[in-house]
């Protein structure tokens, strides 16, 4: 980190302090605001931080889903999202009134959420899940009919792990999309001893191939225990910053240079420093709503 980027590093060290805020940043976030948050990980854990802390303020650097996630654990306290505009186009790709719809055509069907959705579709599910958790918790489901929205390819290996037929929304990430399996049979060409971790989000015929499918808190884990010295890793790329800062004695190849989601770009220590001072943007839940979305959340939080 140069000078002026330590110094506005130091800046936002310090306001937190005073606003006794906490900063919590996702997995696919820049590096230089990784460096700078209280906790790092992916959906699952950072609601967990969300609605164990402390704090009176939340910093969340992410996407809009997940303010509104910890705004949903944490309605008493002040969840600032540093860009507004920075949301999951996989999460708008489902509305609270398309599942309404698919709820009548499959009456008595469970609707599980991926954690990737709208407080409003959040309400009108039955139980959230994220990546870390899906299987386990479809698995546990004693449904005749289970609705998974928005991720066809994850619900897509949620229903092969679990033997579960699951009624699918034709939602998926455009990020993880762009990681192809042509792009893995290369890259196993050139490092034939590595170990290949892909996202669940990726399309099948990347899961089918890959030796491990884990969630980015799974990845993290899985990397450290591993006695691979190289690892070729499908997600999105913000990944593999954190992955080589913790394993500096290991290889990590992205399978895609191109498996950047802009959204999780947005955020930069100068809209985290300008979102403190002003404190604003701020996500809150209509509590209507939230009331609804929470039931869903708890139960997966219960799960882990
Ligand atoms: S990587 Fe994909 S799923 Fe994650 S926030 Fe970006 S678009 Fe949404």
């Amino acid at each position: 980190m140069n000078n002026s980027r330590a110094q506005l590093a130091e800046k936002i060290l310090s306001l937190k302090k005073e606003r006794n805020a906490v900063i919590l940043a996702h997995n696919y976030q820049l590096g230089e605001v990784q460096d700078i948050a209280d906790f790092v990980g992916d959906s699952l854990e950072l609601s967990q931080n969300a609605a164990r802390t402390s704090a009176d303020a939340i910093v969340f650097c992410g996407v809009h889903f997940m303010a509104e996630t910890a705004s949903i654990l944490c309605p008493d306290k002040i969840v600032l999202l540093p860009v507004m505009e920075a949301g999951c186009p996989m999460a708008n790709m489902i509305r609270a009134e398309d599942l309404r719809k698919m709820k009548k055509e499959h009456p008595g069907a469970v609707v599980v959420c991926y954690v990737n959705t709208t407080a409003e579709v959040k309400a009108e599910s039955d139980i959230c899940c994220t990546s870390a958790n899906a299987v386990r918790l479809v698995q546990r489901l004693e449904a005749r009919e289970i609705i998974f929205v928005p991720d066809q390819y994850l619900g897509h290996y949620v229903s092969t792990k679990t033997g579960k037929k699951m009624i699918l929304w034709p939602g998926y990430c455009p990020t993880h999309v762009r990681i192809q399996a042509e792009d893995i049979h290369r890259l196993r060409k050139m490092y034939p001893r590595a170990e290949v971790m892909v996202h669940p989000e990726c399309r099948p015929e990347v899961v089918a191939i890959a030796d491990f499918v884990l969630s980015t808190g799974g990845m993290i884990r899985h990397a450290k225990s591993s006695q691979a010295a190289e690892i070729i890793v499908g997600t999105e790329i913000g990944m593999i910053y954190r992955l080589r800062k913790e394993n500096p004695d290991k290889v990590f190849i992205p399978i895609s240079e191109q498996a950047v989601c802009p959204n999780m770009k947005m955020i930069t220590l100068e809209n985290i420093l300008w979102s403190m001072e002003d404190m604003s943007p701020q996500v809150k839940v209509a509590e209507n709503i939230r009331l609804k979305a929470k039931k869903a959340v708890d139960r997966m939080i219960e799960v882990g």
